[in-house]
């Protein structure tokens, strides 16, 4: 309970300025919510609209609470693009704005416990919230000044027509956005004085998104008042859309190592098991190499770990440079890669590890030591084990340990150089 006692809220715990930003756009909001309770009549329908739209906005929430999860903890540090604003949007378009803050506070509460809980701090999602409904007001406060005289039992959205029409919903979609944004930027900024204003902003594809969303959302609107039966297709499109944008994205982001930029062990592993599933069936070769830099914890010791990490990155991209495009290097753990060479056979993948070793041998690294004094780091080796299925091995697991054993022959023998598996000390 001492959680919910005002007196221990995190809010208080914020910087004099952010506070009072953070208050005063919440007393803002309030003031808009309580205005326009008392000058607002809600008709029935805009009761039915409300209730579909929050039907609406639970199912894609629970649909896309996975891949929201991993959006919202990308978004450290810059705005979290709410693809509810879909249903916040469609929201302006069919309902008075009070009713507009229950679809808003139904979203937001619903997104609370299967999004951001235990991961969020409340008051920067209710900030959040409020930001919105500034927005979905500001909206509304647009399409009301080119339609003065509809009649307010009315959804705005039976109303837009012709140029007139077009215009007052691009105006209102840009009020939308621009209100919300510009109040979570402000807030970043505030927050963090010490990080770069522009990292606040996020990334510019984050405007496609949101203007895709605002587009959807104005036809979701058309569909629920012209064909209302046909509004579940619309939904069913809303969340194939996103989660077949997202997922491969995400998974891609999974595959990747970040320093390097080469995959990451498990995805290398899952993708050699594939070619060797594939080579068996085409009964072709599959070359397997692993690489071992030699000493390079000296270089770490001599020069600092920011230094250790600018060698790894460029003899990532010179094994890269040595194979083929169709080859695939991994990051196999901290200073050690995996190479898988399709079609290539022992003689092949030896011939490969020889390249490789050749171009690591006469890179010249210029980096930083930890004096912040510029330095080159040359005369780099490796060691390597060398196989190809089938001739090596028969499985994955197989030609690893075997090729795994080669690495450790070449090291033993002296380093800087390559074994090939299963010839011995020859
Ligand atoms: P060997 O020739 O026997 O392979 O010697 P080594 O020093 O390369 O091998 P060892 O396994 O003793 O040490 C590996 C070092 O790699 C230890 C660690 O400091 C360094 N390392 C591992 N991952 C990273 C990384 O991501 N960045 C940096 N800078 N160093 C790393
Ligand atoms: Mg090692
Ligand atoms: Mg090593």
């Amino acid at each position: 309970m001492s959680r919910l006692d005002p007196r221990r809220w995190a809010l208080w715990s914020l910087p004099g300025g952010v506070l009072a930003y953070v208050v005063t756009v919440q007393v803002l909001t309030y003031a808009v919510l309580l205005a326009t309770a008392l000058a607002t009549p809600i008709s029935t329908w805009s009761w039915t609209w409300l209730g579909v739209l929050v039907v609406a906005s639970v199912i894609h929430l629970e649909a896309a609470q996975g891949i929201e999860r991993i959006r919202e903890l990308a978004a450290e540090g810059t705005p979290y693009t709410h693809l509810q604003s879909v249903w916040f949007f469609a929201g302006v378009l069919l309902l008075p704005v009070p009713l507009q803050a229950v679809l808003i506070a139904v979203s937001f509460t619903h997104e609370w416990y299967r999004v951001f809980r235990r991961r969020a701090v409340a008051h920067r999602k209710l900030f959040s919230a409020c930001t919105v409904l500034l927005a979905t007001a500001g909206a509304t406060l647009v399409l009301a000044a080119f339609y003065p005289a509809v009649d307010p039992g009315q959804p705005l959205v039976a109303t837009l027509g012709g140029p007139r029409g077009v215009v007052a919903l691009v105006l209102a979609g840009l009020i939308y956005r621009l209100v919300n944004y510009a109040l979570v930027v402000g807030a970043i900024i505030a927050t963090n004085p010490d990080k770069p204003a522009h990292q606040a902003l996020g990334p510019a594809s984050d405007q496609l998104l949101i203007a895709a969303a605002i587009g959807l959302g104005y036809a979701v609107t058309v569909v629920m008042v012209h064909q209302p039966w046909t509004a579940p297709l619309l939904l069913v499109t809303i969340l194939a859309l996103h989660l077949g944008l997202l997922l491969p994205q995400f998974r891609a982001a999974a595959r990747t190592d970040g320093k390097t930029g080469l995959v990451s062990a498990q995805w290398w592993h899952d993708q050699a098991s594939a070619e060797l599933e594939r080579a068996r069936r085409l009964a072709g070769p599959v070359g397997v190499l692993m690489l071992d830099l030699d000493r390079f914890k000296r270089i770490n010791d001599r020069f600092g770990h920011p230094a250790g990490d600018d060698v790894l990155r460029a003899v990532a991209d010179a094994i890269r440079r040595a194979v083929r495009g169709t080859d695939l290097v991994g990051r196999w753990g901290g200073e050690e890669f995996a190479v898988l060479l399709p079609g290539v056979d022992t003689t092949g993948a030896a011939a490969a590890a020889e390249r490789i070793r050749a171009m690591v041998s006469v890179l010249r690294v210029t980096t930083r030591d930890h004096t912040g004094q510029e330095v080159v780091v040359a005369d780099l080796t490796l060691s390597v084990g060398a196989g190809a299925f089938p001739t090596t091995a028969a499985t994955v697991a197989d030609v690893l340990l075997a090729v795994d054993a080669a690495l450790y022959e070449a090291k033993n023998s002296g380093r800087d150089q390559v074994r090939l598996a299963g010839v011995g000390a020859a």
